[in-house]
């Protein structure tokens, strides 16, 4: 899946940085690698890969990043990923 593309320029993901811990959750979550960690806090590098999913703001345990999440089928679909990954605590859908 990292391969995906959204539109570009589109997303609502917006990261914190100097709130952020370092704990690498988001890292751990995102199914599309848009985060990195430099000097030991989290980064965007890749904005137009993210599709809204939701899982980093769900997870982040500082509520440092934020996304308008809701984006149907695409979000029922990562949602289900990253349970079967354990990576995900709660389940829920449109
Ligand atoms: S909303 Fe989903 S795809 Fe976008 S950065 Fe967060 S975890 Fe990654
Ligand atoms: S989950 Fe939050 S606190 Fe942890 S690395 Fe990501 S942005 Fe930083």
């Amino acid at each position: 899946m990292r391969k995906f593309r959204y539109l570009k320029e589109v997303a609502t993901l917006e990261l914190d940085e100097e709130r952020c811990i370092g704990c690498r959750r988001c890292l751990e979550v995102c199914p599309h690698g848009v985060f990195a960690m430099r000097d030991g806090r989290a980064r965007i590098i890749d904005r137009d890969a993210c599709i809204e999913c939701g899982a980093c703001a769900r997870n982040c345990p500082v509520s440092t990043v934020r996304v308008d999440a809701g984006v149907g089928c695409a979000n029922a679909l990562i949602i289900e990923w990253l349970h079967e990954k354990g990576l995900f605590r709660n389940r829920s859908c449109c």
